[in-house]
């Protein structure tokens, strides 16, 4: 087992991160920027090390000082968390280069899933339904881009190859309004990713979200943790995720998930990581594979009992996964509420000091959070301060403890977004199953 772990995050990842290596008796290392010495797992870890101002571009995302926390520190790997550098292939190859694990697939398989056109031959290659499209960078040549977009049928979506974070894309209802997309898409896309290659898709009207969880060993296992729902979003963000998805049976769970395991296979993956899809009329089109563990991995891990970042660690330490496909039973329900510290009804940012906190409890719940009473929320990093997770026996009980939950959790000082999360439990949609992507921003806050 590794003997030392840099966690290069901060919040509740990080905490998250520091509990499984205590579990696996890791020592740990975090490192941290000046605004945020009073974190959590900052105090409890074995040791800290500051790498820089507030700003994450000068701390969170310094690959040099990050690195040289490893070296004084003595660590032997660095988890990269979500966000900030955990896909970013030069970092995974100077950790790798400067004698370290990176705790992740290699730069190389970084880089093929992080471009969306090569991750998508690659997907095409191993046998994962993906959305009909271009197969490929769109040329100069406005005949065939024509011809193709016809062929595909209207509407079609034009989305940059290097894009992320839902920006890159534009939406084409008619053929008139085509070239002029394609135009603007590639020249945006160069300004914004530095990489003005575009492609085409076949635009989903009313899909819904759903992903595959695999873990992959690198040494040839790689296992499906089936999927997980996250459709509740607004702005792309998700806000609301679950597991299993209503809808999807055993067997179409089965079918998709080989496709995504076998494609690990194929592509060399090791560590843990996510294929995301649209659903729409009971077929899954890949969309784009996250290279990291996620925000809403613990809904998952509730459902089959498997620790997912253990089985990084695990991973990262050349150790065999420590379960086959048939080991991993789906037990129950789960349900995640992303806690932000924002406006509920303009979502602006609310950082400040969290007065009172008290977290709720009881059987099925789960609060995964570096907040406490005291604490200021920087203003400096992205709102997310928790994520309450339930569980149950059916999706009406994990419903239940989530509204139960709601009700009980106090954080008072800054403004958070519970009351909306109240409001999505109650909807009677909601509480049906099954609401497509657009549901949050079109029906319950009348956007568009
Ligand atoms: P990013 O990396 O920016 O998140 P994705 O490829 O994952 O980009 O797409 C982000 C979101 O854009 C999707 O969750 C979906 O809402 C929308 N989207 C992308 N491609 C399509 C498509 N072909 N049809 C409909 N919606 C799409």
């Amino acid at each position: 087992m590794l003997e030392k772990v840099v966690i290069a995050n901060r919040g509740e990842i990080a905490l998250r991160i520091l509990r499984a290596c205590r579990e696996l008796g890791i020592k740990t290392v975090a490192v941290h920027s000046t605004a945020d010495e009073d974190l959590m797992h900052v105090r409890l870890a074995d040791e800290s090390v500051c790498i820089g101002p507030a700003a994450a571009q000068k701390s969170y995302l310094n690959i040099p000082a990050i690195i040289s926390a490893a070296e004084i520190t003595d660590a032997v790997a660095i988890h990269p968390g979500y966000g900030f550098l955990a896909e970013n292939a030069d970092f995974a190859e100077q950790v790798e280069q400067s004698g370290f694990t990176f705790i992740g697939p290699s730069a190389d398989v970084i880089n093929l899933m992080g471009d969306k056109v090569s991750a998508i031959a690659a997907m095409k290659k191993a046998g994962v339904p993906c959305v009909p499209g271009s197969d490929g960078p769109l040329g100069e040549d406005k005949k065939t881009n024509l011809a193709m977009a016809k062929r595909i049928g209207y509407p079609v979506i034009i989305k940059a190859a290097g894009g992320g974070g839902g920006r890159g894309m534009r939406v084409v209802h008619e053929e008139a309004e085509l070239i002029n997309a394609i135009s603007l898409t590639k020249s945006e896309a160069g300004s914004v990713f530095g990489n003005d290659m575009v492609y085409m898709e076949k635009f989903l009207e009313t899909p819904r979200h759903v992903e595959i969880q695999v873990l992959a060993d690198g040494h040839g296992n790689a296992i499906h943790l089936g999927e997980r729902d996250c459709s509740m979003q607004r702005r792309h963000q998700k806000v609301v995720e679950e597991a299993p998805a209503p809808g999807i049976t055993e067997q179409m769970r089965r079918h998709i998930g080989e496709r995504c395991t076998q494609a690990c296979i194929e592509i060399g993956y090791r560590g843990a990581g996510t294929f995301e899809f649209l659903y729409e009329k009971g077929e899954f089109y890949f969309i784009e594979m996250n290279t990291r563990v996620q925000v809403e991995h613990p809904v998952s891990e509730l459902i089959t009992g498997v620790d997912i970042i253990k089985e990084q660690l695990r991973i990262a330490s050349n150790q065999p996964l420590s379960f086959k496909q048939e080991d991993i039973k789906l037990n129950g329900h789960s349900i995640e509420c992303r806690i932000n510290a924002e406006d509920p009804d303009t979502f602006i940012p609310s950082p400040g000091e969290i007065k009172r906190y008290h977290a709720p409890g009881g059987p099925g719940i789960r609060m995964d959070s570096h907040i406490y009473a005291s604490y200021k929320v920087p203003p400096h990093y992205d709102s997310m301060i928790g994520k309450l997770i339930t569980h149950g026996e059916t999706r009406e009980v994990a419903i239940a403890r989530m509204q139960m939950a709601l009700e009980e959790i106090v954080i008072d000082g800054i403004k958070t977004n519970v009351e909306l999360q109240k409001r999505i439990l109650k909807d009677p949609n909601f509480q049906k199953g099954g609401t497509n992507i657009h549901y949050l921003e079109r029906h319950m806050f009348g956007e568009d």
